[in-house]
């Protein structure tokens, strides 16, 4: 089982226990949306579900090589009371009044462990992990974006989220990452977004060495200052000692050059790219499509009163079909916009390389590493969320314009 985590299903404290495990997790107007994958239809558990998605609807959009789907496996009550008691100490406090390990299911997900090189031996040489959360990569440019909104189409969803984030303090700094660097297909604007992640690693960011996190925080959240992690910095150039040979303080510039390297190299991210854009019409032209699929009379076109909803009543014309169509790329696009790449590398050995092998030259020191990147957090996004995503990404744009304009009557 090395190299291997199992994926356990969780119950959130709120959840209904009247649902029987055999009835479909997915609600009836999800269910019409999947209607030609019987695997995601018929599934009885968030795990089969998330399994299946990944399986019968990531992966063929992601390539192969870049998603592992995972495998399930039957376990056993008395298994999974024994992971519950063994997992209670290790979660960080808020996380285990969250949620608990599902006792009454009866598998579970078998998949690689992508924070580490799945046939090294960690004991020769060290692995690094680096977990990144890429975000939106491109700015929109449909036509139903409103006027007032005009702030979307030169500004990414990533920086106008950080305003409102430092509001509600949920975080202390902004980041300078820029996803559109990453995304960008040049090495050196790949290299400019990865030194932003590095400063300001936030929930976009983390490093594992032999699969133990070194740099960024623990449950999705890092609530450091930038000092906190110039600190981690110095402790990370410290562990990248025997991977990595370049004197103290350069192993890090080293690691972003590596880092970029292999990013432009493995194509990974041009494909996420891809999938990204196939929200086409933004979220304020999707949210009609969305109430023809659940046949309800639109909300947003209520309030923004006859002449304002003219433009889009040619949303609200399209065919059910059409309307799903639409609906259904937006949420594999949402799920390309959430998920995280995991990239892996480890030195090769002396007269170890063959042709074939995936490797990535770090020009610093003329050291050749391998390396693998997957994609995983890859949960289908339900349509009943459809409403509130509509609702953040309005207060989202409208608390950054307010921002921009009391900024340009300041000055
Ligand atoms: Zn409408």
């Amino acid at each position: 089982m090395v190299g291997k985590v199992l994926r356990v299903q969780k119950t959130s404290k709120g959840d209904a226990q009247s649902k029987s495990i055999n009835d479909p997790i997915l609600s009836t107007h999800d269910r019409l949306l999947w209607g030609d994958i019987e695997e995601l239809v018929t599934a009885t558990s968030k795990e089969i579900l998330a399994h299946s998605y990944v399986q019968h609807v990531m992966r063929p959009l992601l390539a192969s090589e870049h998603v592992d789907a995972g495998k399930r496996v039957l376990v056993s009550r008395e298994f999974l009371e024994g992971v519950a008691t063994q997992t209670l100490s290790q979660r960080p406090a808020w996380r285990v009044d969250a949620a608990k390990v599902d006792t009454l299911s009866d598998s579970a997900l078998l998949i690689s462990d992508h924070s580490l090189f799945q046939h090294g031996d960690i004991k020769q040489a060290p692995c690094i992990a680096v977990e990144i959360k890429p975000k939106c990569g491109f700015l929109p440019c449909s036509r139903f974006i409103g006027k007032e909104n005009f702030m979307k189409n030169n500004t990414t969803r990533f920086k106008m989220h950080q305003a409102l984030k430092v509001l509600q303090g949920e975080i202390s700094n902004t980041s300078k990452y820029d996803p559109c660097d990453l995304f960008s297909g040049s090495r050196g604007r790949i290299r400019q977004a990865i030194e932003a992640l590095f400063l300001t690693p936030q929930n976009n960011f983390r490093i594992f060495l032999n699969g133990t996190l070194v740099f960024g925080g623990l449950g999705g959240y890092f609530g450091g200052s930038e000092s906190d992690a110039q600190e981690a910095l110095g402790r990370l150039d410290n562990a990248l000692m025997g991977l990595i040979h370049a004197g103290p303080g350069q192993r890090i510039n080293c690691c972003h050059e590596l880092l970029a390297e292999i990013l432009f190299k493995s194509g990974a991210l041009v494909r996420l790219l891809e999938v990204q854009k196939l929200d086409k019409l933004d979220i304020e032209g999707v949210i009609h499509a969305y109430f023809n699929v659940i046949s309800q009379p639109c909300r947003v076109c209520k309030d923004l009163g006859e002449e304002l909803s003219q433009i889009y009543q040619v949303l609200h014309s399209l065919s059910l079909k059409e309307s799903m169509d639409i609906m259904k790329n937006y949420l594999v696009a949402a799920t390309a916009k959430d998920c995280s790449l995991m990239v892996c590398f480890w030195p090769v050995g002396v007269g170890e390389l063959e042709t074939h092998d995936r490797y990535a030259l770090l020009h610093s020191t003329s050291q050749k590493f391998y390396y693998k990147s997957s994609f995983i957090d890859l949960d289908m996004k339900p349509l009943e969320k459809m409403y509130y995503y509509y609702e953040l990404d309005q207060k989202i744009v409208s608390y950054y314009t307010s921002q921009i304009v009391k900024e340009a009557c300041c000055n």
